[in-house]
Order: C-alpha cells, then sequence, then structure tokens
C-alpha cells in the first residue's frame, strides 16, 4: 500500500515574502508537486482561512497572505487561474478581513480575492452525508476544476484544533453552516471534507494559535509549511507537532473512520524535516484559566460533557470577561451534558443537544456544539 506522504518544512524567523515562497515551493516539491490538473486555463480555487478580524496580523487566526501568494504565483506559472476565495466566519466581514491582512495588496498585484458572501450560493445534494445531505455551498467550489486548501495551524475552542478538515467549513453558505452547528459539528466536518475533496493542502505554521482559538488564542510562532494530499495525514502530523494524540481530536479520528486517509503517523511518510525535530505542546482550550474566575455554582458541567460544549464554555467565559460582562453569570447557570439529578433552577440555560434531555426549559440553546454566539446572547441579551 502507497503511504500518505506530507513535507515539512522551515522558514526563517518572521519570514517576508521571498522566504515564505521558498518555503512554500520545497513543500509542495517535496509532497510531490502541484497536482496535474493545475495546467493551461485551469480555474484553480485557493481556499485559505479568513475567519475574523485577528489582533494582529502575526496572531496566527487567519492564513499568511504570502502563503497564498506564493501559491498564487505557482498556479500562475503553469498558465492555470488562481483565484483566492473565503468566507469570514458567521457574521463576521470577509472584506474587512481581506484589508486588515494585507489580502488587497494581493488585488494590487493582479490576483483575484473574493469575499465569497458576495458570490452566488447554491443548494446542492450530498446523499452520502448524515449530518447535512443538502446543503448550500459557494459556487466557485464547485465551478472551479480543483481546490487548493490553504488553512493555518491553530487550536480550536470547539474542535481542539482547526486544521485540514476544519477549513473547509468555509465554503458553506451561513445557512448551512448553521444546521451543521445545530446537528453534529464533529461528523458534518469530515463529510463536507469528503465533500470537496481539495487536490492538495499546503498548511501555514508560520503564526499559529494555541489556547482559547480559533481567533483569541495565544499567538506561537512555528516558521512551518507542511503540505500534502492526503488531509487526514496531514491533521495527524500536524496534530502530533501541536502535541495532540490523534484520538484527541474527534474531527480527525471520523475522517480516518470514514476512509478519508490515514490518522497512524507510522504509516504516514515525512518528507523535509521529522515531525519530531519541531514538536511543540500546544496549550489546549481546556487548561484555560477561566474556570478559577468563575464561580463554580455558575456551571454544571455534567460528567457526559464532550470537549465540543466543555471548550465552548470555555470560550464563552473569555469572551465575556474580554467585554467586561462576566457578571452576566451572577444569576444564571450554565448546563451541559445529562441531568445531574435535581430540579434545575428557571434560571438555568441548557448548552448544547445532550442537555434537552433536562426537559422542557425556554433557555436550551440547540446545537452540538451551539455557536458561542448564540450562548453570548442569551446570557446577556441585547437591549431592546
Ligand atoms: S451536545 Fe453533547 S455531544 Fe454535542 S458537543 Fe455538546 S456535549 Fe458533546
Amino acid at each position: 500500500m502507497v503511504r500518505p506522504l506530507i513535507s515539512i518544512t522551515r522558514t526563517p524567523p518572521r519570514p517576508g515574502r521571498e522566504a515564505i515562497a521558498a518555503a512554500v515551493r520545497r513543500a509542495v516539491t517535496l509532497a510531490g508537486g502541484l497536482p496535474e490538473a493545475v495546467r493551461p486555463g485551469a480555474v484553480v480555487l485557493l481556499k485559505p482561512n479568513l475567519v475574523e478580524i485577528p489582533y494582529t496580523r502575526e496572531s496566527g487566526a487567519v492564513t499568511h497572505p504570502g502563503v497564498c501568494l506564493a501559491v498564487a504565483e505557482m498556479v500562475r506559472e503553469r498558465g492555470a487561474l488562481p483565484i483566492i476565495a473565503d468566507a469570514a466566519g458567521m457574521g463576521s466581514d470577509t472584506e474587512a478581513v481581506i484589508t486588515f491582512m494585507g489580502y488587497d495588496q494581493l488585488r494590487s498585484d493582479g490576483y483575484t480575492v473574493l469575499d465569497l458572501k458576495k458570490e452566488r450560493s447554491v443548494w446542492v445534494e450530498n446523499p452520502a452525508a448524515a449530518v447535512l445531505p443538502r446543503l448550500r455551498v459557494y459556487e466557485w467550489a464547485l465551478t472551479a476544476d480543483l481546490l487548493i486548501n490553504l488553512p493555518v495551524m491553530k487550536t480550536h475552542d470547539q474542535t481542539e484544533v482547526t486544521l485540514s478538515l476544519k477549513n473547509l467549513k468555509g465554503l458553506l453558505d451561513d445557512c448551512s453552516k448553521k444546521a451543521m452547528h445545530r446537528r453534529a459539528l464533529f461528523r458534518g466536518i469530515p463529510e463536507i471534507a469528503a465533500f470537496f475533496r481539495p487536490s492538495l493542502t499546503i498548511l501555514d505554521a508560520i503564526y499559529t494559535q494555541e489556547g482559547v482559538g480559533p481567533v483569541y488564542g495565544d499567538p506561537v510562532e512555528m516558521d512551518l509549511i507542511l503540505a500534502g494530499r492526503d488531509m487526514v495525514a496531514l491533521d495527524t502530523v500536524a496534530g502530533a507537532i501541536m502535541g495532540y494524540r490523534p484520538e484527541e481530536v474527534p474531527t480527525t479520528m471520523l475522517a480516518a473512520g470514514m476512509g478519508l486517509g490515514t490518522a497512524d503517523l507510522e504509516k504516514i511518510e515525512i518528507a523535509g524535516l521529522p515531525w519530531q525535530s519541531v514538536r511543540r505542546r500546544f496549550r489546549r482550550c481546556s487548561e484555560s484559566e477561566i474556570l478559577k474566575e468563575v464561580p463554580s455554582c455558575s456551571l454544571q458541567i455534567g460528567d457526559d460533557t464532550c470537549s465540543g460544549c466543555r471548550n465552548t464554555v470555555i470560550s464563552v467565559l473569555v469572551e465575556l470577561k474580554a467585554r467586561g460582562r462576566l457578571d452576566a453569570l451572577s444569576d444564571k447557570i450554565i448546563v451541559t451534558g445529562t441531568p445531574p439529578g435535581h430540579e434545575l433552577p428557571g434560571e438555568a440555560i441548557l448548552v448544547g443537544n445532550c442537555a434537552r434531555q433536562h426537559g422542557p426549559n425556554k433557555n436550551f440553546i440547540a446545537g452540538c456544539p451551539p455557536e458561542n454566539s448564540w450562548i453570548i446572547e442569551a446570557l446577556c441579551p441585547p437591549l431592546p
């Protein structure tokens, strides 16, 4: 059996445009080169992660524009047309991210950079999927001849990490993103990855993020580029570099179980730097100190709560603190998981589909796990 090939290359510290391009080219070459389908006349969709405006350009939340530029240049050298495109997270402004991160400079250089939220989206069937058998996707993802995935390495407050697989969620229209959160985010991610199936993934691990990612976590400069065609293998290697075992990352394991790729490090061929030589343990979302700042009576986290709702609640607390609104918990209780065995007070806010078992409650927030903003709205309703 052919082993999946993942390459790892390094940039110098705080690399400029040329150093990034050199590392990206080497990573792509070591991973087998650009796909053959990148040929004259082909339209190649480059999908970075433009989730949200971060604190700084180097905070590791958004794919570095230099990585996109390097890939776009390689695509253009083959006579193909690169289209750089993404949609920011739900409720966020992609154009503002494009401007803040300097992607508009790529436009000045003659490249097309699109805010997918302004582009056409269409309903499509995905009968192989259990979570979203019908989904609304941006048309560019269907009409492009091939897709190159350009995620960034970071921890995530719901899925532990966000790497190759999770990055493809940005190709869904907001209504399908919401539906995936309501039904089953973990299972939905590998299902849409199987639907889009990028031809190549190049992971930006120059500026990365640990702690309560994926936007306001703590920056970590790693100065690495990874590349490969097997997204599961790439997420396994990237996770190992971050100090995660594959079984700690549900999306990786579910994707491997669906036959989407290999999550066994022993069966993955590494080209370039050995992953062990660049390993650095990333602080998990669950290791946040925020729990020490919240009275324990304000939280009822059932023992069976998985990392999805657990980390979501932590992330909500971090955001409330940043807004100076931890007081919103003074008269409310957040509940996740199955019943604790006694009646809950009326002000309990039931978070996540597992908590539905507590019975009818007007403060139930559906989702598996729910979006952070839905919980924040329940805790701090907007003024009338
Ligand atoms: S609803 Fe249940 S299974 Fe889903 S993320 Fe929350 S605790 Fe986990």
